[in-house]
Formats: C-alpha cells, sequence, structure tokens
C-alpha cells in the first residue's frame, strides 16, 4: 500500500473504482446503442413485440418503447438515461417512446468517430444544441394548424393521429374500430385535466370489436351479500348517494371489553348497536337516493334493508371509481349520514346493471357533467389486453395533446428528413458544420428503422425521399415511408399523423439526454453502492473494459 519514497494520497476509499476519459465516454456511447438495438425493432407498423418474463414469472408482450425500457431493469449507469428519457416522454406526451430512445442513441452513435479522433465534447455538444433548436424551428413551422375547425372536422383529424398511434400497435388491425372510441372518449372529458377520469375496464373473453365505449362511468360489480339480487338493477334518472362510512353491523372486536354488573345490560348493548346501524340506513332512505355507493363495506343487514326499499347498494368501490362517479354524475362524498341534503346526491340519466362477458358491471350513462369516460375492453388472453390497454393509452395521450395543441405533423419519417440541417450547415465555417450534418443524418433513424423493420431497402426508400425532400417547390416535405408499398407517399394525404408535439418533444429530450452522456468523462464508484447494487452493476459498469457482459443489461 505505502511506498517508501513518495507518501500516496488516497483520496477515495480503497476499492473505489474509477474510469475516465475517452474510453469511458465511448464505453457509455456503446452501452446506450446496446441499449436502444433492444426496441430498435419495434419501431412502426411494422415493428416487432417484445415478450419480457420477470423473476417472478410474469409475462409483458409489449411494443411500447416506455414499458419496454421500464421492465429491462437496466444497471448501466449512462444507459439508464435512456430508459428515463423514455419514461419522460411517456408521460409528457404518451407516444414517441420508441422514437426518442433511438433518436439518442442515434446522436450517440454519430458522436462517437468524432470522440474518438479527438474532438471535445463540449464542442459537439454545443452544435447538436444548436441543431436540434434548428429543427424544431423547422418542424414547428411546417406543423398544421387544426384550430378554428368544427367539432366534427376536428374530430376526424383526431381520429387519424389516434389511428397513426395505434398502427403500430398489437391492435393495429381494429384502429378503424378503436381511433374513434378513442377521440369521444377524450372529447367528452373536455378541459378535465385528470387523465384517470378516462377508465379503461378490463374484460377478459369476447373479441376486441365487443369492446365498448360508456359516456360515464362503469365498474365492475363489487362484493355483494344475499338480498342484493333482489334489488333493482336498472333505474332511470336516480339519485346517487355515495358514501365513505360503513354500513356493516360490527361483531366485537377481540380486544373489546365490555364491564356489565347485569346480565340483563347485554342485551340493550346490542339493541343499541342495531338502533345505531339502522338509524344510519333509514337516513340513508330518506335522502331520497335511489343508489347508495359507499368506499367502504355495506354488510349483509344493511344490504337487505335496501333491498326491501328497493334502493341499489354496492360496497367497496374502489377510490378510483367512486372519483370518476363524482366527477360524472355530481355530488360529493359524505363521510356521515346526517343532514343529507339534495345538494350533495348525483344523478344520471341511466343506471343499469349487465352482463359483460362472465362479470357483471355497474353502468351510469348519461351523466349530467360528464367529465369522464369508459373504455370497457374486451379479447383474449391477458397479456393482449394488457397491452390493448397501454396501446389505448398512448392513443389517449396522443389525443388530448393533438386537441391541446392543435398541431399536426407528417409522420412516416417525413418529418426527420432534414433537408433543412444539411442545407444549414452549408453556411457554417468550421467543424460545426460537420457535427450539424451529422445530426442529420442521425434524424433519419426514425425512416431507416421504419424500412428496416418494414423488411424494405432502406438506403433504396431514403434516397427517394431526400430527393423528394429536396425539390424547390417544398412540395415533397410530407412524403414519408409507405408501409404498404415499401416505396414512399405523401404521409399527409395518407393520414398518417401525429401531433407535432410529439416530435418536438421527442427531439428535445434526446438531445438533451445525447448531451447529458456526451458532458460526461468520468465514472466513480464507491464501494459501499457496488454491495448494495449487486454483482450484474459492477459487471456492467465495467463494460468498456472488458469485464462486462457488454449490453448494459443484467444476464437472464
Ligand atoms: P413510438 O413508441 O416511438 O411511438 P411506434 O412503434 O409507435 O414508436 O412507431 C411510431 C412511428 O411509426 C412514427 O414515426 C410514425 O410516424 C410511424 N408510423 C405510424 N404509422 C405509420 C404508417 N401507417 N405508415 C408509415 N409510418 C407510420
Ligand atoms: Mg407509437
Amino acid at each position: 500500500m505505502s511506498s517508501m519514497m513518495q507518501p500516496q494520497i488516497i483520496l477515495l476509499k480503497e476499492g473505489t473504482d474509477t474510469s475516465q476519459g475517452k474510453a469511458q465516454l465511448v464505453s457509455n456511447i456503446n452501452a446506450c446503442s446496446a441499449v436502444a438495438d433492444v426496441v430498435r425493432t419495434t419501431l412502426g407498423p411494422r415493428g416487432m413485440d417484445k415478450l419480457i418474463h420477470d423473476d417472478k414469472g410474469g409475462v409483458t408482450i409489449s411494443n411500447d418503447g416506455a414499458t419496454i425500457m421500464k421492465l429491462l431493469d437496466i444497471v448501466h449507469p449512462a444507459a439508464k438515461i435512456l430508459g428515463d428519457i423514455a419514461k419522460s416522454q411517456d408521460s409528457e406526451v404518451g407516444d414517441g417512446t420508441t422514437t426518442v430512445v433511438l433518436l439518442a442513441a442515434e446522436f450517440l452513435k454519430e458522436a462517437k468517430p468524432f470522440i474518438e479522433d479527438g474532438v471535445h465534447p463540449q464542442n459537439l455538444i454545443r452544435s447538436y444544441r444548436t441543431a436540434s433548436y434548428l429543427a424544431i424551428e423547422k418542424i414547428r413551422e411546417l406543423a398544421i394548424s387544426i384550430e378554428g375547425k368544427s367539432l366534427e372536422e376536428k374530430k376526424s383529424l383526431l381520429a387519424k393521429c389516434a389511428a397513426t398511434t395505434l398502427s403500430s400497435k398489437l391492435i393495429g388491425g381494429e384502429k378503424e374500430f378503436f381511433a374513434p372510441m378513442v377521440v369521444d372518449a377524450v372529447v367528452s372529458i373536455g378541459d378535465e385535466d385528470r387523465l384517470n377520469m378516462i377508465g379503461i375496464k378490463k374484460v377478459p373473453g369476447g373479441t376486441m370489436r365487443d369492446s365498448f365505449l360508456v359516456n360515464g362511468v362503469a365498474f365492475k360489480k363489487t362484493f355483494s351479500y344475499a338480498g342484493f339480487e333482489q334489488q333493482p338493477k336498472k333505474f332511470v334518472n336516480p339519485k346517487i348517494l355515495l358514501l365513505n362510512i360503513e354500513l356493516e353491523l360490527k361483531s366485537e372486536k377481540e380486544n373489546a371489553e365490555i364491564r356489565l354488573s347485569d346480565p340483563t345490560q347485554y342485551q340493550s348493548i346490542v339493541d343499541a348497536e342495531w338502533n345505531i346501524i339502522y338509524d344510519k340506513l333509514d337516513k340513508c332512505a330518506q335522502s331520497g337516493a335511489k343508489i347508495v355507493l359507499s368506499r367502504l363495506a355495506i354488510g349483509d343487514l344493511a344490504t337487505q334493508y335496501f333491498a326491501d326499499r328497493d334502493i341499489f347498494c354496492a360496497g367497496r368501490v374502489a377510490e378510483e371509481d367512486l372519483q370518476r362517479v363524482v366527477a360524472a354524475a355530481g355530488g360529493t362524498v359524505q363521510t356521515s349520514v346526517n343532514n343529507i341534503i339534495d345538494e350533495v346526491l348525483g344523478t344520471c340519466e341511466l343506471f343499469e346493471e349487465r352482463q359483460v362477458g362472465n362479470e357483471r358491471f355497474n353502468i351510469f350513462s348519461g351523466c349530467p357533467s360528464g367529465h369522464t369516460a369508459t373504455i370497457v375492453l374486451r379479447g383474449g388472453a391477458d397479456q393482449f389486453i394488457e397491452e390493448a390497454e397501454r396501446s389505448l393509452h398512448d392513443a389517449i395521450m396522443i389525443v388530448r395533446r393533438a386537441l391541446k395543441n392543435s398541431t399536426v405533423v407528417a409522420g412516416g419519417g417525413a418529418i426527420d428528413i432534414s433537408r433543412y440541417l444539411r442545407h444549414h450547415a452549408r453556411s457554417i465555417a468550421g467543424k460545426s458544420q460537420l457535427f450539424i450534418n451529422s445530426y442529420a443524418k442521425a434524424l433519419e433513424v426514425i425512416p431507416r428503422q421504419l424500412c428496416d423493420n418494414a423488411g424494405f431497402d432502406a438506403t433504396d426508400v431514403l434516397n427517394k425521399l431526400r430527393q423528394k425532400h429536396a425539390l424547390a417547390s417544398g412540395e415533397g416535405a410530407a412524403y414519408g415511408v409507405d408501409i404498404n408499398t415499401g416505396g414512399i407517399a405523401d404521409s399527409l394525404a395518407n393520414f398518417v399523423w401525429e401531433p407535432a408535439v410529439v416530435k418536438v418533444n421527442a427531439i428535445n429530450a434526446a438531445t438533451e439526454a445525447a448531451c447529458l452522456i456526451l458532458s460526461v468523462d468520468e465514472t466513480v464508484k464507491n464501494p459501499k453502492s457496488e454491495s448494495a447494487q449487486g454483482e450484474a452493476a459492477a459487471s456492467a459498469m465495467g463494460g468498456g473494459r472488458g469485464r462486462g457482459r457488454g449490453r448494459g443489461m443484467r444476464r437472464r
């Protein structure tokens, strides 16, 4: 440890592993490329799906970049950033998660030869930022506004956006069926910001086409006691009472202790309990409500009581569902049954209990404030419905974004042909010209990958696209990959549309991530975190020095 001649300065704890400089940067870039290679093949309508199973035996089949990245359980510290941007893209705009990962990795890949040649990362970073700024400006310029159109027109335009999102998913075949449903759901919640106001209920069985939209709330019949079947199951314009109290006769808890001097008093205590619950039930019935929903249990006594009075009740309603009922039917959740005034009761046009597959559903439709919608999703295998739900989520987000920002751009890689950037680069003297050109080239990864995934000759298609986009008149700017013929086509005319915000956000996030990774030239790993993160982390960190497993992921 110690040297006789020179005292050694120990700065970091023993066992600390540091690696720095160019080698570290290149190793980080390699790890990111490895991650991108995993999701690469899922891009676009002809993309493949991934089946991921975790150590608990759960199986997920997905095409969604964010879902895959989350399940991959990446341990490489730099590559983790890609997982984070996929997540942020998912929460910001909901779609374009594969796109953002591919772009970031491609920016880095283009940067790699420069780094190896000794270019200082800061020069690259500066040029990349400029390039992204220019690219986004151009997208904004090319975007088409849907503002000022009538609702019907808007709806059909939004349905096109939803269909584009869905076309790359497992349920792509049914996009014509689901796209209008998604649009109706989003339009019906209006300005409501809470996304969970659109409920998605999954009922295995049947076919996808048995799925339906409820303009209001629907939830699975809750657990019920005897007597429930005697309750009416259909009401027109009922009043709805929402509670957060238990309507149950409490049996004594084990630790309850009652001291009685006279055995006859026992009956009075039992009576008191009965009186309390009957008092509560009377008040509920007197309120005029025909439907009683509670977040807590409604016991057998109460169920029978309500049945005798032609009132419908459901206990243990999930919080989310109850919130949706509040949003749709009005009213407020009561924590006491005293003083129930009319204003706290909700209402809807029609309530009914309906059989859906093997399940029974409580459906509230025609709600006055109507800030909710529920999609009841049918289909075969569990994994299939799960993926369908994720896909619908993407589509819902996209429609919401398009509705809010109201600009769309051509999809199919049209926006990624960056003639503008290349053109601009030529006007710059100095190294920056090369960097911006590389950035422009990296953007083309989207159309290239769309072709690769569909089995087309990417070089051929890209050459055609570049030629179209170079037309002086600018009329070719909307041309993208034609997924049906293997050639090129006007994406706008083909209704392959995406909200501009998807692209803007993807480019911003990917550039930020790439710049972040480029700005890291040293990784320090202290011994403690190593033992905490386990051996997998250690080997992944050493990826560049031959110890790692090379792909930046834990081996199964
Ligand atoms: P992401 O997770 O990034 O949304 P997707 O697998 O959904 O990835 O693929 C989206 C890409 O597929 C977008 O670039 C979009 O323009 C393109 N795309 C979607 N539908 C079509 C289509 N019908 N023809 C050509 N490209 C399409
Ligand atoms: Mg998508």
